[in-house]
């Protein structure tokens, strides 16, 4: 019962990448820093294990970038060929590689990864990857010409790869979709068609993150214009009660997302974000407990998972490891009440 867990992504250590940076540099190559990504997957993975999370992930230590780490391995695009987009219905402005070619995956993106953090925990482990409607609005494109065939194409290659991480002993595979919460039309005409393409077959539990986004500048401003409640859920979460996703993940910390909304939910698992991920502010466990208590009003506490808003990769890494432990004590004190 309240199982706790977090977004996706953690602050790389310093030795490994530029620290409290979107996009950091390597500071290794080759298999340097294979070596040292696996160092720093081990040590986040103790870490998360120390602070009670529950169900734990690689950080996304292999990665430089949430959608960027698996197009890599994916052929039919040119990351030579960047063409600077605005992204997000034009939040900001990205340099961003090119769809040239019919989209293949000539063999395994993250196995090599996902074999060996397994290997390191005895907890359940969750895998991220960028859904498709993320990833179309994250890269340009020369070769589809057509915004929903370019997502299935990416939701063939995503549910391969998904399949065989499943197979890797992975217990909950995630699909990014920030875009859900800018499309909000559009999910329900193809966006949530590619997800479940995505994640057609697989057995172990699968969720989607929806979000507004990392504390970075262009997601504070926007928020800003969203007004006193940020309704976007409305719109889609009756479309993802349908769908075959057996979790949704959103922001509940701070946001001014209305609480009642998660009743539009119908019977999927919830991860109820209870750290704020855009301020350099400490929740007290006492104040995360608040924030999964008032959820409990909307979602049974067998079905809700408390969760961080989303990534914390841009966060420090002192104040992030103290974030994942408020998370951990915040729901050990509702636990205890649930069980008294
Ligand atoms: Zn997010």
């Amino acid at each position: 019962m309240l199982e706790t867990t977090i977004a996706g992504s953690l602050p790389k250590p310093d030795w490994l990448a530029e620290p409290e940076k979107l996009w950091a540099p390597w500071r290794f190559e080759g298999e340097a820093l294979w070596r040292a990504q696996c160092d720093a997957a081990l040590v986040v993975l103790k870490e998360q294990e120390n602070a009670g999370i529950d169900i734990v992930s690689d950080g996304e230590m292999f990665r430089q970038h949430f959608v960027h780490g698996v197009l890599q391995r994916i052929d039919g695009i040119d990351f030579e060929r960047k063409t600077t987009i605005g992204i997000r219905a034009d939040r900001y402005k990205a340099e961003v590689p090119t769809v040239t070619a019919a989209l293949s995956r000539p063999g395994s993106i993250h196995g090599r990864e996902v074999a060996f953090t397994r290997a390191q925990t005895t907890r359940k482990l969750k895998f991220t990857m960028p859904g498709p409607m993320t990833i179309v609005d994250t890269i340009a494109d020369e070769h589809y010409g057509d915004r929903p065939a370019l997502a299935m194409a990416f939701a063939e290659i995503l549910n391969s790869e998904a399949l065989e991480l499943e197979a890797l002993g992975v217990d909950v595979i995630q699909f990014d979709e920030p875009a859900f919460n800018v499309y909000m039309k559009e999910v329900g005409t193809w966006g949530i068609k590619a997800l479940e393409r995505a994640a057609r077959g697989l057995k172990c539990k699968t969720a989607v993150h929806i979000c507004y986004g990392y504390g970075i500048q262009a997601n504070l401003d926007w928020k800003d214009t969203l007004g006193d409640e940020w309704a976007q859920y409305r719109e889609t979460f009756p479309v993802l009660a349908d769908s075959s996703i057996d979790q949704v993940s959103l922001e509940c910390a701070n946001s001014k997302v209305p609480l009642d909304l998660l009743a539009l939910l119908g019977g999927k698992d919830v991860l109820v974000g209870v750290i704020d991920v855009a301020t350099d502010q400490l929740e007290t466990p006492e104040q995360v407990a608040g924030t999964i208590r008032a959820a409990l009003a909307y979602v049974p506490a067998e079905r809700l998972y408390p969760c961080t808003n989303c990534g914390m990769v841009p966060l420090g890494r002192e104040l992030s490891l103290k974030k994942l432990h408020a998370l951990g004590a915040g729901a050990a004190i509702v636990r205890a009440e649930l069980e008294a």
